[in-house]
């Protein structure tokens, strides 16, 4: 039966508060670290929600995060679904036109923002009708720097004299409690919404020992950024463990991250591949780490490496891939050795756990190929993963003409193309969807096509996703120019072009002139020769200046 009161948020913290009131919650900070425990951090909780209330915001508003991974953030990740309104996390390395559009689109009305990213919502905000609809600014810490957002507060102003509790109310399960937009290959981001339901029942399964499993003993350290999908459901998963929290603050260098794990003893943590390669690289520099606390790393958002798996297994840490999407809460598998492969060869095991997994209990999923038929589970044949779940989302927020495409008969398609193999292990293969992940963060080919084929030297232009090193894939533009043009102005004039418009982490490493796109048989771009030819031609990974990188402060 629909409805119902009991799958809700609240319970999760009303556990850690009575079991584990002395537990720590541990920020880095720009002033250092700060640390206090779930009882102080319940009663900061129940001072940000009497905030909200004096704020006059109707119940259900969408409350909107612009922020790194502190635990202000984490504040707000309690207080807002908890008091029935709904947690909107935006993801601060968008272009602005992508966060005028979410911000527009979920009506946000009020908008908690760090002060490192200030610049940048304002950016975004300036004369763009899409913020009338914000009625508070907060900005994290106890002062405001000088800003033209209005009306704007600090957050310790924002919460201060209010009283440390507050009446809870009892929730439907199925209230939206959060919101998150995701990068769709054309068109502007779709968003996602969390209902409290899809909340519980993605930490429930996340708890288990099939998922990520996390206990009272555990320090969880969330590198993921909390605006992406609820830092994996991180924060909620270890509240209801009672675990202890760290959070790495903002644009953490490698140094930092391996000095919370050394100073806080962290034992869980996780990231995209990105982010262990820059931690590899400051180890293997001679930078002594003692990584004897850490048990697990969970990677996903992109492929973690084989070599990278290794790397940590040496060093007697456990690497759990996960697949996931920001539909589905996001956990969809983990890549947890099946007991039967425990006498498995090391090699084999390593590939299995290279792959993108097991699906977690509760999920169901399966796999279509191009003629609309089921795969094999053979390892071989290949086709799109379609998945359903408790927490996985039936539709996109106000957008029927993307829920016509992505959803069929209450199955989501995850554009994802995989194989299974005969253990249950999904890989994945291939992606149908034409858009680029960079260091975990999605840069849509699409957008750079016509961007530079709005240049009127340009007949055709495509860009691809090249495999890198660092940062996973990077952009490289195929352009057909005019006859006539002269190509190295043509570069200079794209270049001034995008660098306007998107961030600069969006920017093609490469620009190849060439004499056409080549085509399918339907007559469209055939990104896949090109990839092959690009192949080819092996020009070297490793190219991109860092600060092609999405950028963190
Ligand atoms: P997002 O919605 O931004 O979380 O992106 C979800 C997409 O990221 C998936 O559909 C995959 O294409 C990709 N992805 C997530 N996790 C992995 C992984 N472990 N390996 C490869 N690709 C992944």
């Amino acid at each position: 039966m629909p409805g119902g009161t009991d799958q809700t948020l609240r319970p999760f913290l009303w556990r850690a508060e009575k079991l584990y009131p002395d537990t720590e919650i541990v920020s880095r900070t720009h002033q250092g670290i700060e640390r206090y425990d779930y009882t102080e951090y319940s009663e900061r909780t129940a001072q940000l929600a009497h905030a909200m209330d004096e704020t006059g915001v109707p119940d259900d508003a969408r409350v909107a995060t612009f922020c790194w991974n502190h635990n202000r953030h984490f504040e707000t990740y309690f207080a807002i679904p908890t008091t029935g309104k709904q947690l909107h996390l935006i993801n601060p390395l968008l272009p602005d036109e992508h966060i005028q559009y979410i911000v527009g689109n979920a009506e946000d009305r009020i908008i908690f923002v760090d002060p490192s990213l200030l610049e940048k919502l304002e950016g975004a905000a300036q004369s763009a009708d899409e913020f009338d609809n914000v009625e508070q600014f907060v900005v994290i810490g106890d002062e405001v720097p000088e800003t033209g957002l209005e009306p704007v507060t600090d957050y310790e102003s924002f919460i201060e004299g209010h009283p440390t509790d507050y009446d809870w109310p009892t929730l439907d399960e199925d209230r939206p409690a959060g919101m998150c937009y995701t990068s769709g290959t054309t068109g502007k981001p779709k968003g996602v919404e969390y209902t409290h339901k899809m909340l519980w029942s993605h930490t429930m399964t996340t708890l288990t020992p099939q998922g990520i499993p996390m206990a009272d003993d555990d320090v969880v350290m969330p590198v993921v950024p909390m605006f992406h999908v609820n830092a994996w459901g991180m924060p909620f998963t270890a509240t209801a463990a009672g675990s202890k929290h760290v959070y790495p603050g903002p644009s953490p260098e490698p140094e930092d991250l391996a000095h919370l794990i050394e100073e806080e003893g962290v034992t869980i943590t996780a990231g995209v591949p990105t982010v262990w390669l820059g931690l590899q690289e400051y180890i293997q520099a001679g930078n002594d780490v003692d990584l004897s606390t850490l048990d697990t790393v969970i990677i996903g958002g992109s492929a973690a490496p084989k070599a990278m798996i290794e790397w940590f297994d040496e060093r007697d840490v456990e690497v759990l891939h996960a697949w996931g999407m920001t539909e589905m809460s996001p956990i969809g598998s983990v890549g947890h050795l099946k007991s039967d492969l425990e006498d498995a060869d090391y090699d084999t095991q390593v590939e299995k756990r290279a792959k993108q997994g097991l699906s977690v209990p509760g999920l169901e999923w399966k796999v279509i190929d191009d003629e609309g038929n089921e795969i094999e589970e053979n390892g071989e044949d290949f086709g799109e993963l379609y998945v359903r779940g408790p927490w996985v989302t039936k539709e996109y927020f106000k957008r029927p003409e993307a829920n016509e495409e992505d959803f069929e008969d209450g199955w989501l398609k995850t554009g994802d193309v995989v194989t299974i193999d005969e253990d249950g292990y999904i890989k994945i293969v291939d992606r149908a969807k034409d858009v680029i992940k960079s260091g975990g963060e999605w840069i849509s080919s699409v957008e750079l096509e016509n961007a530079i084929m709005a240049h009127d030297d340009v007949k055709e232009a495509a860009v691809v996703g090249v495999p890198h090193e660092r940062w996973q894939e990077r952009p490289v533009a195929f352009v057909v120019p005019m006859e006539g043009a002269d190509p190295t102005r043509l570069e200079r004039e794209i270049t001034e072009m995008i660098e306007e418009d998107y961030p600069k982490w969006w920017m093609p490493d490469d620009f190849i002139n060439i004499d056409e796109v080549p085509k399918t048989a339907t007559g469209k771009f055939s990104k896949k020769d090109l990839r092959e030819e690009y192949a080819d031609q092996d020009l070297v990974e490793g190219q991109v200046p860092d600060e092609a990188a999405p950028d963190d402060d």
